[in-house]
Formats: structure tokens, sequence, C-alpha cells
């Protein structure tokens, strides 16, 4: 009960204060906090709301896309992920792919698909082409949240 009330608020306090940009699908929000917490916490003053970045869990028609950032053509930003691979995915790989496209959305950065000497990908904005292995885990993930937010 006090989750789905908690839910609830969310999304009311998230609909009624958007005035521009997109909504941000509740399954979201709270990786995008979290993107938000990790930035500030590395010299980052990150408001994912105030630059109208909206995210958007959906199915997309291509099936090897995982999650895009979009851009509409007024210039509103949004994180698309796809629905499918949400439901399959680990709390660990939805922080991951959240984390990648607001890289590209927020952080405005580019693919990066450097890599170690054990062909592991040194940073969660690597293109998933390169053929470099990904690492992203609870014992990786300061170093690769590191890597994201390098000024
Ligand atoms: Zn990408």
């Amino acid at each position: 009960m006090i989750k789905w009330l908690i839910l609830f608020m969310v999304i009311v306090i998230s609909s009624c204060t958007k005035e521009y940009g997109y909504e941000v699908d509740a399954e979201l929000q709270p990786y995008f906090e979290t993107f938000e917490l990790e930035g500030s916490l590395r010299g980052f003053d990150i408001d994912i709301d105030a630059e109208g970045i909206g995210g958007m869990i959906e199915f997309i028609k291509d099936n090897s896309t995982v999650g895009q950032c979009q851009t509409s053509d007024e210039g509103n930003r949004r994180v698309f992920i796809d629905k499918a691979f949400w439901q399959a995915y680990n709390n660990s790989e939805k922080e991951f792919i959240v984390f990648h496209e607001l890289g590209h959305c927020y952080l405005r950065r580019e693919h990066d698909d450097s890599i170690d000497n054990n062909r592991v990908c040194k940073s969660i904005m690597q293109s998933g082409l390169s053929g470099c292995k990904n690492n992203y885990d609870a014992s990786t993930r300061e170093a690769y949240l590191d890597e994201l937010f390098k000024k």
C-alpha cells in the first residue's frame, strides 16, 4: 500500500511540476535521481528536470536497440528505453543503460570505446558495437561513475 501511495505521489508531483520537456516514467525516476546524486558527489550540479529531459519506457521496433537519447524537432531531449530489455534487466543493468543515455542526453557525451588490457570497456559510454566486454557491476561501479563524470 505504502509503495503504491508513494508511486502515486511521485506521478502527481512530476506531472504537476513539469511545464516543459517530457515526462519522466516513474520507473526511471529513481535512476535519474541516482544520476544526479552521483554527479553531485563528483562536483557536478545536475538538475535533469530543469533541463526538461524526460524518460520513457516503450517497445523499440529495432530489436537490437536497448535505449536511445532522442531529441525532438523543438530540441527537447528524452531517454527512451526498450520495454523488453527493461523487464529482463537487473538493477545494475538498468542503471548502466539509463546512465549511458543520460551521458548522451545530459552530459552530451559521445561514445567512447576505450578498452583496458583485458578488452574490458573503460567507459559507460561504450557503443556496444566495438566488441569490448562490459564489466559494469557493484565492484566496478565507482570507477565507471568516476569516468562518466570526469571533467
Ligand atoms: Zn550510446
